[in-house]
């Protein structure tokens, strides 16, 4: 990922280093490149208006102030404009103060919610937490299975609503809501200290959906929401999580698929427009395929 935004980015640094004192001409031609490199990758409009204009407001004033390197000034502007749209400090998960700490996911169909869960899981589960995952994804005939597989991987048990119903064609009957709710009561009962909550995804954002997932956050109260996104999905990722914002809310993102060729909007507009932190990424379908995401490690990737 970031890869042609990277390159561009060095190219439009590398003509600035021939020049000496910069001239607002130079600051806004330069503007102009990051501008267009960042649109070409996706990243929503709305978002790389902001981002020129405060590195062009913080790269006149530098230039003013008289930096021996200007273009490295520069560099560094974009670096840190770039980790505040990016949301700044990474978080992890806060845990709650009376176990268990209840972790819902949601997100589209094919996000990459339920590989997550079994992710997270095993995380958690190395830092010596023992969490239990629950299949709220009734939607989908073999989401249940999956979840278990992937649950039996990461070594962590899993709840679910009619164990050993869902065969590969099924669809497993039940009500998501109460299954998150006994899935929540089970893990308490049992002294998990941790729930993971896989929900349900359409392929589109629609009504029924959101109100399902509105439901089971109603109903389990969630110490953190994961939006869980696919980072291929490009433009479409503004509106999209600004869909789960106002249907269900979330307190966190996940960024999943950034093995892949995505361009990186998706990374760079999501955490700005909604105002949540991304979390973690997902980097591949392994369950160690996963990491804790580093605003400034990320724009460091970016003007590497
Ligand atoms: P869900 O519908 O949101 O639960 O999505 P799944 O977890 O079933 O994932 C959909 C597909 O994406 C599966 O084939 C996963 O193996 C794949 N997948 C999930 N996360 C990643 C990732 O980070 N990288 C890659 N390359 N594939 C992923």
């Amino acid at each position: 990922m970031f890869t042609s935004l990277s390159d561009r980015l060095t190219s439009t640094f590398k003509n600035l280093r021939t020049k000496g004192r910069l001239s607002e001409a130079d600051i806004d031609a330069t503007i102009r490149e990051i501008r267009r490199a960042l649109l070409d990758a996706d990243v929503a409009v709305a978002v790389v208006r902001e981002f020129a204009a405060n590195v062009r407001e913080r790269a006149l004033g530098a230039e003013v102030s008289g930096a021996l390197n200007p273009a490295e000034q520069v560099v560094k502007i974009v670096n840190a404009e770039l980790v505040a749209i990016l949301g700044g400090e990474a978080r992890t998960v806060r845990f709650a103060k009376n176990p268990p700490t209840v972790i819902m996911l949601a997100g589209l169909q094919g996000a990459g919610k339920t590989t997550l869960a079994g992710k997270l899981a095993h995380d958690l589960r190395s830092k010596g937490h023992t969490p239990l995952l629950v299949a709220a994804d009734l939607q989908r005939p073999n989401a249940v299975n999956q979840l278990s597989v992937v649950a039996e991987r990461a070594g962590v048990p899993v709840f679910a609503p009619h164990p050993g119903v869902a065969g590969e064609d099924e669809v497993p009957t039940g009500d998501p809501v109460a299954v998150a709710r006994d899935g929540v009561d089970t893990a308490r009962s049992r002294e998990h200290d941790v729930v993971i909550i896989d929900t349900a995804g359409r392929l589109g954002v629609d009504a029924e959906l959101m109100q399902q997932a509105a439901d089971i956050r109603d109903a389990v109260t969630p110490d953190e929401v994961l939006f869980v996104i696919d980072a291929m999905i490009g433009q479409d990722a503004v509106l999209t999580a600004q869909a789960f914002l106002d249907g269900v809310d979330f307190t966190g993102v996940v960024l999943t698929k950034l093995d892949g060729d995505a361009r990186g909007g998706a990374a760079l507009s999501v955490a700005k427009v909604t105002g949540r932190p991304i979390m973690f990424a997902s980097t591949g379908e392994k369950l160690t395929d996963f990491e804790v995401f580093h605003p400034d490690r990320m724009a460091s990737r970016i003007l590497d």
